[in-house]
């Protein structure tokens, strides 16, 4: 048998914001198609009209276009399965449908459903299966003819599969193992509603999944109680050969541990749930992403890709590279993955730490502009430079302001508790003195001033700590910040002399 060709895809419905939960699933896609040389596919589940949200789809595909995770075909990307939405294959499912009707292993079922409450009332725990079918009012228990009529009448009726009862049914898990399942706890699932002519997810899912040749079915944990249904329709079908083999990940669990991850905690604990910024159309509320938190999305993919899946060692900092090659659907765990959102900090420090200090000062821009600094004034190469100064101390790069403001401003109050500490009555003195012998310096760059100022403080005798901390307070404000005589060589001479003669003014 020739090895068949990795398909998967990534199945979206478009009903909201895509939870951080989904990005990984679309991640682990990525990573065994990439490794496979295979094809990964974006079809959008739109089949369930009520739950639509205008903007999802655009959502979904600007948070993997911000993630570098990209598709080989689907919807916007074209390819020669398509059409790639649901909501535009509403005549292939049609026939599938018929298909399924004509062998007898689907019926239409016209229970209303003030009937089937009745029957709910009526049953304990009714469920609509091979013990009470025959009860209800469908095409197994009514005459062709009333079939017919009640279809010519405009009647609404769904189509139901009709479910074999006690049954083993076996599902072969690439990551759960053998799952089994008997037929009988399953209902006669609904796989069409004439109401508005669309499949269920289940039948539209299969038959898909069956068209556009998808291999592998790597999706969230949720999903497994559907399996031996899909399973039974591509028997159904007679695609069983050919059916794709599952692998199903486990739960994203709360930071606690206990239970599903939830939006609500990262409303509770601070972190967001989605990948960008989402604005919900319906109630105007606004979630935080990661994008807009200020995460790089390389550490977002590092940190993802190990929820759930590990590379056999304590290996933690991969790159996309490095995890197509590492990835593998053995390693991904069978428990649920605690959502440690303190680690996706910790990542993104570690990639601001590898990233180049001009890619950081790119992004530094922003946060100059966002905090009132015309940034067009100051060049690359400077923002480089105080990048490099501090870039070790922050999470994030809108952090980096805090570190350095004092380079675009100019300080104006001093810390009143380093002035108590080391502002005293000879330090205008001593700080008129080493303005002198700054202002002869030739050259100002860090190490040549550095010596000739620990020179002359030897020299006189002064207390080291004492002119040092003196100077920086006058300098930046407080006694804080990276080395002193980087500060002063990017300040500059004439900068690094007015601001001590405001210190002196100011604090006499
Ligand atoms: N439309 C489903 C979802 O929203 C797809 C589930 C699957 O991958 O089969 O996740």
């Amino acid at each position: 048998m020739t090895e068949r060709r990795v398909r998967v895809r990534f199945a979206p419905s478009p009903t909201g914001a895509l939870h951080i939960g989904g990005v990984r699933t679309a991640l682990y896609n990525y990573l065994f198609a990439r490794q496979h040389g295979g094809d990964l596919i974006f079809r959008i589940e739109d089949t369930d009209s009520n739950r639509f949200v205008p903007g999802a789809e655009e959502y979904i595909l600007e948070s993997f276009k911000w993630l570098g995770i990209l598709f080989d075909e689907g919807v916007s990307f074209g390819g020669n399965h398509g059409p790639y939405r649901q909501s535009e294959r509403r005549e292939i499912y049609k026939k599938y449908v018929r298909v399924l009707l004509d062998e007898g292993k689907a019926y239409v079922a016209f229970d209303t459903p003030e009937e089937l409450e009745a029957k709910r009332g009526e049953i304990a725990n009714f469920q609509y299966d091979a013990s009470t079918r025959m009860q209800m009012r469908n095409s197994l228990t009514l005459s062709k003819e009333e079939v017919d009529a009640l279809m010519a009448e405009g009647k609404q009726y769904v189509v139901r599969f009709k479910i074999e009862p006690n049954e083993d049914v076996h599902i072969h898990d690439l990551i759960r193992g053998e799952v089994v399942i008997n037929s009988s706890i399953l209902d006669d699932k609904v796989l069409y509603k004439s109401a508005d002519e669309l499949p269920t997810y289940h039948l539209a899912n299969i038959v898909d999944d069956h068209l556009m040749e998808v291999s592998h079915v790597i999706r969230g944990e949720e999903w497994l109680p559907s399996a031996p249904l899909h399973v039974l329709l591509y028997r159904a079908f007679g695609w069983a050969d050919s059916m794709p083999a599952f692998a199903h990940l486990p739960l994203l669990l709360k930071p606690e541990g206990n239970g599903k991850l939830s939006k609500r905690d990262g409303d509770r604990l601070g972190f967001p749930v989605f990948p960008l910024e989402w604005h919900d159309p319906k109630t105007g509320d606004v979630s935080s992403g990661y994008r807009e938190s200020g995460y790089l999305p390389e550490a977002v993919i590092n940190f993802l890709a190990l929820l759930g899946w590990n590379p056999g060692n304590d290996q933690e900092l991969m790159s996309m590279d490095e995890l197509v090659k590492l990835f593998d659907l053995n390693h991904c765990s069978k428990s649920g993955a605690k959502f440690d959102y303190k680690k996706g900090v910790w990542f993104n420090h570690e990639y601001i730490l590898m990233k180049p200090d001009e890619e950081i000062a790119v992004l530094f821009r922003p946060v100059l502009k966002a905090n009132g600094v015309d940034a067009d004034l100051y060049s690359d190469e400077f923002l480089t430079k105080i990048v490099s100064l501090v870039k070790g101390r922050v999470n994030f790069v809108k952090e980096l302001w805090d570190q350095v403001r004092f380079f675009f401003v100019a300080p104006t109050v001093f810390a009143e508790k380093d002035v108590k500490k080391r502002w005293s009555e000879e330090t205008p003195r001593i700080m008129t003195e080493l303005m002198n012998v700054l202002r002869d310096m030739e050259d100002f760059s860090s190490k040549p001033s550095e010596e000739v100022v620990i020179g002359w403080i030897t020299e006189r005798g002064y207390h080291m700590g004492n002119v040092m901390n003196a100077f920086r307070l006058s300098v930046v404000g407080e006694c804080k910040g990276p080395h002193m005589f980087d500060i002063t060589e990017l300040l500059g001479k004439e900068e690094t002399l007015a601001r001590m003669q405001r210190a002196i003014d100011t604090l006499k």
